[in-house]
């Protein structure tokens, strides 16, 4: 029988998709594969421990649930750095099915190094630090032979396949949420409920996706205003390093956009929060943007319309690359790769 392998993201669908994965073919034949951006809310590597211990059929280690409540702000991001990634060594030694990898960067560390700031159409951060990270994983540990890709889309997203089928080949993939019984996200977080385990907190407070901690390059100004409602000292963090990014390119970009009046402008989040601090209602409250990590954008969408360079799949591949267990592969030596990785020792 062919082994599964879940793009585990530590929100509620990748856990319903891992659950029937493992009701289906048994937890001997699951692994649980989750790249860490290294800015998912601190709530997210909790449950991320928790579910993987559960699917398991055990109790997650009270020591790993420790570190996961100490992880050190954003804007201590050394520091939150090398505390992920040993503890992402360390949840993999310890949980069987998990394999935590990380690529050894953030998103606005990819941004920097590529030269481009992620928005609503080109993702450099989700391209390289999940699914080039995840693929390359892939092609150094699984055999597309004898092994299966499981997504967590549910069956509203059934459109979502065909574009993720195309970037995954040669593996085949798998949704099983897609299948009857059907299940909404608010279904399976009351599964979990049901099982003890509780949700992660970025739903209860209005997210739409426990990703990126709240925040997204392509979420829109509902979502950012949520964020700066909720988290307004992570909200500030994005925005300072938005402002760099501004300032090392020295171009008029940003990640929001302002359609006000029919034209499109750039919107950047210092802008959006003066805005709202003078007129807290002042926003797009339809817009909230879509993150899918797990997709690969068209090529001809590979173009920002507000003035950033162009963007090539070469830019998407450079900057420091995975070494890991394998003839330097991702995984488990994530940690120590990313260490030996001079770039990773630079401070904010
Ligand atoms: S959630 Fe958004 S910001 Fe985070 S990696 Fe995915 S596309 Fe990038």
């Amino acid at each position: 029988m062919p082994g599964r392998v879940v793009m585990f993201s530590g929100g509620v669908g990748s856990w319903g998709a891992a659950r029937r994965s493992v009701g289906m073919h048994g937890i001997g034949q699951v692994t649980l594969l989750f790249a860490d951006t290294l800015i998912e809310d601190d709530d997210l590597y909790r449950f991320l421990l928790e579910t993987s211990a559960r699917l398991a059929g055990r109790d997650c280690p009270p020591g790993l649930l420790a570190r996961a409540a100490s992880i050190p702000p954003l804007t201590e991001m050394g520091r939150r750095r090398r505390h992920l990634l040993d503890l992402g060594a360390a949840a993999s030694a310890a949980l069987g099915p998990l394999e935590w990898i990380a690529e050894g960067r953030d998103p606005h560390r990819v941004y920097g190094d590529v030269r481009f700031l992620g928005n609503s159409l080109v993702d450099p951060c989700s391209a390289i630090l999940k699914r080039r990270l995840m693929r390359r994983w892939l092609e150094r540990d699984r055999d597309p032979l004898d092994t299966i890709c499981v997504l967590g889309f549910d069956w509203s997203e059934v459109h979502r396949l065909e574009r993720a089928e195309g970037f995954w080949a040669p593996w085949r993939i798998e949704a099983p949420l897609t299948e009857k019984p059907r299940r909404s996200k608010e279904e399976l977080l009351f599964e979990l409920e049901g099982l003890g385990i509780r949700p992660p907190r970025l739903y209860a407070e209005g997210f739409a996706h426990n990703n990126c901690g709240g925040f997204c390059c392509k979420a829109g100004q509902a979502s950012f205003a949520l964020l700066l409602r909720r988290h307004p000292e992570r909200y500030r963090w994005h925005e300072e390093r938005e402002e760099e990014i501004r300032a090392r390119l020295d171009r008029d970009v940003s990640i929001m956009r302002d359609r006000r009046g029919g034209r499109t402008r750039p919107l950047t989040m210092r802008l959006f929060r003066r805005r709202l601090e003078r007129r807290p209602g002042d926003f797009d409250g339809s817009e909230w943007g879509a993150c899918s990590c797990m997709e690969e954008p068209s090529t001809a969408k590979e173009v920002d319309a507000v003035g950033q360079p162009r963007l090539n799949g070469s830019d998407l591949v450079g900057g420091p690359r995975p070494r890991g267990r394998k003839a330097g592969g991702p995984g488990r030596s994530a940690a120590r790769a990313a260490r030996r990785d001079p770039g990773s020792r630079r401070r904010r």
